[in-house]
């Protein structure tokens, strides 16, 4: 049954690890644990007094809106839902935000141009910006690129949420947490793990009962079977083993860390981010502590993390000070329970435009 507690948990979860990495994004670990002492960034680091998250967020949000706007459109066309499109929508509009300046005068498809707090860079990647700004048309049968940066899979979160306890079938979520992905990342690595963490966030917010280890278990197996035969499945479904396996073992962590590599890559993102949820899974601080507190990419690792592991121990478990000083944390809330289908979620999404 599904549990409002677990889909906050994962957006709030998520934008938490996004605003504690986003810190350190491109500071190394020498330098970390010198500024911030040898257990690393332990708290937000407040800009203008909040805790800003990241385009990392940022585009999460644009994705659950670019869901929302299609289902409430198709439901008022009487017609079947695109989904695929109207995320592909929804990122030409956080485009507008990254471009372009508030208020926006053209038409607009996704309510979240009236909010200005979103029009702000922060440290975009430049995969996204400029596949989105070359039309944004990618997919997995025709790549825009060949990039697999992990910019398609710290996104699609909110796809997993939208889906858990519906009809659908998990093959056809996965798959569209793939084809999001692939709008903006051409390589195989750019969009596979997206499907991945969409498995993972669906099947922990269907059942409580469901344990974390069992879910990735379960999205290895997804991932391999939707894509057999495909080039690199066999590494990417390695990849994501070893930090199962690195997570029931002693190994110190920031040494398992630096064997799953850095996150600027999605696979290494996704696998960053399944041990650190493994390792800690009855311990947010420590699993979003271990997830930033590294070289690489850690406001996408905190991200994937505190989506996975929000959704996993839901919102209450999420300790206050990641709550407190969060940016825009009313409006994650808005946007998460409206994924949840609470009260009269449908108008502001078909009259958007
Ligand atoms: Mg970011």
């Amino acid at each position: 049954m599904r549990d409002l507690d677990k889909f906050r948990g994962c957006m709030i979860g998520g934008a938490a690890g996004d605003a504690l990495g986003y810190a350190i994004e491109f500071i190394h670990e020498k330098q970390i644990f010198s500024r911030y002492g040898r257990d690393g960034i332990t708290q937000y680091a407040l800009r203008g007094g909040v805790a800003q998250f990241s385009d990392d967020t940022q585009m999460t949000l644009f994705t659950a809106v670019g869901l929302l706007n299609e289902k409430a459109r198709a439901q008022a066309e009487g017609r079947e839902a695109d989904y695929a499109q109207g995320i592909r929508q929804a990122y030409q509009d956080w485009y507008i935000t990254q471009a372009g300046t508030y208020p926006v005068s053209s038409k607009k498809n996704s309510w979240l141009l009236d909010v200005p707090e979103l029009f702000s860079r922060r440290a975009p990647g430049l995969t996204c910006i400029s596949a989105i700004e070359h039309g944004a048309d990618g997919s997995i049968e025709s790549p825009i690129n060949s990039s697999k940066g992990c910019g398609g899979v710290m996104r699609v979160a909110p796809i997993g949420l939208f889906f858990a306890g519906s009809d659908v079938s998990f093959e056809q979520s996965d798959m569209l947490g793939a084809k999001a992905a692939a709008i903006t990342h051409g390589h195989e690595l750019g969009y596979i793990p997206a499907a991945a963490l969409v498995h993972i966030i669906r099947a922990i917010c269907e059942s409580s009962e469901k344990k974390l280890a069992d879910a990735v278990a379960e999205a290895v197996a997804a991932v391999s079977e939707l894509f057999s035969g495909v080039k690199h499945i066999g590494y990417f479904t390695d990849m994501i083993n070893l930090a199962a396996e690195l997570a029931k073992s002693d190994c110190k962590t920031i040494d398992a860390i630096h064997q799953l590599g850095e996150g600027w890559v999605a696979e290494e993102a996704l696998a960053i981010s399944v041990y650190s949820a493994l390792k800690y899974e009855d311990d947010f601080d420590m699993a979003l502590r271990t997830s930033v507190n590294h070289n690489g990419d850690s406001d996408s690792t905190g991200s994937i993390t505190g989506n996975i592991l929000g959704a996993y121990v839901g919102c209450e478990a999420i300790p206050l000070k990641y709550k407190d000083e969060l940016e825009l944390i009313g409006l994650i809330t808005e946007v998460t329970d409206d994924l949840f289908g609470v009260g009269d979620w449908e108008s502001r999404y078909v009259d958007a435009k």
